[in-house]
């Protein structure tokens, strides 16, 4: 029996009634992941010895009569912006490249008790679309191997729709989750901004950022919020908030729910099977018994332009301290100013770099006005798009991207194609909202396709709801 594609919950059950035990479980994987890695590329580090030793002390604590929790002993992905105490986190980075944390990241330490099989590929510092902007490798698509996974968190959603993990954390600050779950054919959840602890989470854009779940199921998507949502005393921005029990969302009942369909999110530019697929999905939710309401959200169009401010702004300021002086990497000059202009100009990706310029140009005396400060009166205008939304429906129903994965190599020569990618997704971070991606079939090439559901603030739980109610009709 192969154990490497099953579900956190089935895996849970053969566990606990010693069918399997977490050794073999662990050793499975493994074997996959030696199998495939070559072709797919999802990991950045392996931490096999780690993960055959956790293994282990599940199988005493099972051996010892002792409970275990839900994912306890199942085989994971951690992508590699999410430190990990004593195990390299590079972020994808040439700066980072010997960086080892001397602490755990919160939503890390909170599933220590699963077994982590492997710091995940990404865009270096999460900035791209394509987990193309690695400074180690691209990582592979497993549907189709001569296409990107998506990104930023390319390589954990790789991970989960390949066989080598079982779920995986990623991170989204502007789709990162969802897009490549969409890519992938996973279901990947970015909850509302300040449920998770953002706390050893290397920042890129702190206002945004916001870790999250990319799981084979909703079932198992609950279970993982349920162990990394929560206040945070490491984390100011972690909202004091009472976290529900997302399994109880686990249920297939959409009768009298309220779903918008934003028209905005309906226009030119979106692949014809992508906006087929996804009204289909809203007439299922019809015939569920929940009731369609179109609706409209009108400064959509400003998100990207929005974003592509706020985002680098933040980045150029959080990115200051990998100066070869406090962290990361150095490359020595004939004085300090050299050594940083060396170091920086060495060790950042070209992407990065842009980032940083636009960034700093959008805060620089003179354009700060004009720029960053527009932007963020935009943004409080797509906010208030959605709250006078909400005050009609209880979700919102959008094609997750405008297009299924591309060809490697296909936009790498485009920056604004590639950001155009998070057309659909952006505004949800803008919004501090939580949404999800789920998948709801393939296209006539045989791409997976996703759908995105947007709920209110801190109302994880109706989107699960819906979202478990599709897929057990789908
Ligand atoms: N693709 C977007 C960007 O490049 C979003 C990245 C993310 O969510 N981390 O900024």
């Amino acid at each position: 029996m192969s154990l490497y594609d099953k579900t956190a919950h089935e895996l849970h059950e053969l566990l606990t009634a010693k069918k399997i035990s977490a050794a073999e479980l662990t050793a499975d994987v493994l074997s996959h992941v030696d199998e495939v890695e070559d072709k797919i590329g999802a990991y950045v580090t392996i931490t096999r010895d780690k993960a055959t030793a956790d293994a282990k002390a599940v199988d005493e604590k099972i051996a010892r009569g002792e409970k275990i929790a839900p994912l306890e002993g199942i085989p994971c992905a951690i992508k590699d912006n999410i430190c990990t105490k004593g195990i390299r986190t590079t972020c994808a980075s040439k700066i980072l490249e010997n960086f080892v944390p001397p602490y755990d990241a919160t939503a890390y330490q909170k599933l220590s008790a699963s077994i982590l099989i492997g710091k995940a590929n990404m865009d270096e510092f999460a900035m791209g679309s394509s987990t193309e902007n690695s400074a180690y490798h691209t990582t592979h698509n497993p549907h189709d191997l001569e296409r990107v996974p998506g990104g930023s968190s390319g390589g954990s959603t790789a991970a989960v729709a390949g066989g080598e993990a079982v779920f995986a954390l990623g991170s989204d600050t502007g789709g990162s989750i969802r897009q490549p779950a969409s890519f992938c054919g996973v279901v990947g959840f970015k909850p509302t901004y300040g449920r998770v602890s953002r706390y050893g989470l290397v920042a890129f854009a702190s206002s945004l950022d916001q870790i999250g779940p990319i799981t084979r199921d909703v079932t198992d998507c609950a279970l993982v919020l349920n162990a990394i949502c929560g206040h945070d005393d490491m984390d100011s921005t972690s909202t004091a908030a009472q976290v529900p029990d997302f399994t109880k969302s686990l249920v297939a009942d959409v009768k009298g729910l309220k779903i918008g369909l934003p028209k905005e999110y309906f226009v030119k530019g979106i692949d014809a099977e992508i906006e087929t697929a996804v009204r289909n999905v809203a007439k299922k939710f019809e015939q569920l018994g929940a009731e369609i309401i179109e609706l409209s959200l009108p400064h959509t169009e400003y998100a990207i332009a929005t974003y592509y401010l706020i985002a680098p702004a933040e980045a150029a300021t959080n990115l200051e301290r990998y100066d070869g002086v406090s962290y990361g990497a150095r490359v020595d000059g004939a004085d300090v100013v050299e050594m940083m202009t060396n170091t920086r100009t060495e060790k950042f990706g070209e992407e990065v770099k842009r980032r940083i310029m636009i960034g700093n140009y959008a805060l620089s005396a003179g354009y700060y006005d004009a720029y960053y400060l527009k932007a963020l009166k935009v943004r409080t205008l797509i906010q208030k798009d959605f709250t006078d939304a909400f005050g009609k429906v209880d979700l919102i129903l959008t094609p997750t991207t405008p297009n299924t994965a591309f060809k490697i190599g296909e936009m790498t020569s485009d920056p604004l194609k590639m950001y155009l990618q998070d057309i659909c997704t952006v505004p949800v971070n803008l919004a501090g909202l939580p949404g999800i991606s789920i998948p709801c079939g393939v296209t006539s090439q045989n791409l997976p396709i996703g759908f995105q559901l947007i709920g209110k603030p801190l109302d994880e739980a109706t989107i699960l709801k819906a979202a478990f109610t599709c897929e057990q009709s789908l």
